[in-house]
């Protein structure tokens, strides 16, 4: 079975930390040439071992690409997204920057040339606005990795066409992946406005020594992260209200948020200490392991989840049987 639409013969790529050689990866792997600008003498390197993780992960998925695309690396903005039939930018998230780039871009693209953003939560109407051509703006936030995560955030402006955001659909639908369009343009979408919660009350375990870093993990990792990845949270709380479902679930823990449970109201001031109190109980938790090899290991356990899900046809596992064509 493979009902994918067909990848864009070249995308270009501006800003390749992190999310962007991510970006470039899953591409590659999906047959699509890739042009990619960054200003760091380390976009090569960063980009290069990204996507020796994506083609370990994809391997171990049973996925080989038929043919991987072309990767190159242009030293200007203009030069590497002439041709490309989208362009998505993915430079640190500054308002600023961002807004000039997105100029550049439209300066050097022709008018059927999709541009996405992969912003984690500035308002696409706000990124468009000074913007010639905003009507093609559409903001694709992925998830880090992104050459394993299928979901993708699509998230229109004001003056966002309709066909941008079908576009966008489609093409992200055809990375592999399962863009959910965010109907309502609101700061941080959906996903980093329950990140965030979470987040803030994490601080505040750690601030008020309720627990280290390691347990508030530990915590979430064999208790309810498994359920997350698998049915979310609503689906999950249906199931806690036994045969009353929801209802039963809201009666039973409803007062609790009136109590209140959490302090999701407030931050902690993110004082030296707190900071310092935080960053070493990190560095004891997982300082046996470089980051690289955290992410292998989280890769390889990521790949695990998601076979299992496949297995059973449930969930982020459908997106795999998808790429396995
Ligand atoms: P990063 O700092 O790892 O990478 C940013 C890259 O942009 C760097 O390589 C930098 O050299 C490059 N850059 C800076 N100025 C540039 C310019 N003028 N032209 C081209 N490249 C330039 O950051 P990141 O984590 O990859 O985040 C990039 C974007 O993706 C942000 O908008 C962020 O909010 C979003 N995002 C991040 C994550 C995440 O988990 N890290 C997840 C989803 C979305």
């Amino acid at each position: 079975m493979n009902d994918l639409p067909a990848p864009p013969k070249r995308i270009a790529l501006v800003g390749a930390g992190v999310i962007g050689a991510a970006w470039a990866a899953r591409w590659l792997l999906r047959g699509t040439d890739v042009a990619v600008t960054d200003p760091s003498s380390d976009a090569p390197r960063i980009v290069s071992q990204a996507l020796d993780n994506a083609r370990h992960a994809w391997a171990r998925m049973g996925k080989t690409p038929k043919g991987e695309g072309r990767l190159s690396f242009f030293e200007s903005i203009d030069a590497a997204v002439v041709d490309a039939d989208v362009v998505q930018e993915s430079v640190p998230e500054i308002l600023e920057l961002k807004t000039q780039i997105l100029t550049e871009i439209e300066r050097s693209v022709d008018a059927t040339t999709l541009i996405a953003s992969s912003t984690s939560g500035l308002k696409p109407s706000v990124l468009q606005e000074a913007m010639k051509s905003p009507e093609r703006l559409v903001v694709g936030h992925p998830f880090n990795p992104v050459y394993l995560l299928p979901m993708v955030e699509v998230v229109g402006g004001k003056l966002t066409s309709a066909e941008t955001i079908s576009r966008a659909m489609t093409l992200y639908e055809s990375a592999g992946m399962r863009p959910l369009h965010v109907r309502v343009e609101v700061d941080a979408f959906i996903a980093d406005r329950l990140l965030e919660a979470v987040w803030r009350e994490a601080l505040w375990l750690v601030n008020d020594g309720v627990a280290t870093t390691k347990e508030i993990d530990d915590v979430i990792r064999f208790g309810f992260g498994l359920r997350w990845a698998q049915m979310g949270l609503f689906e999950n709380y249906r199931i806690a209200g036994g045969e009353g479902g929801m209802a039963h679930f809201i009666s039973q823990f409803g007062p609790t948020l009136s109590w209140p449970w959490s302090k999701l109201t407030d931050t902690p001031e993110l004082t030296e200490a707190l900071i310092e109190r935080i960053t070493e109980q990190s560095d004891a938790q997982s300082g046996d392991y470089t980051v690289r090899e955290l992410e292998r290991i989280r890769d390889d356990n990521l790949v695990g989840i998601l076979l299992a899900l496949e297995a059973n046809q449930w969930g982020a596992g459908q997106t795999i049987s998808k790429l396995r064509g």
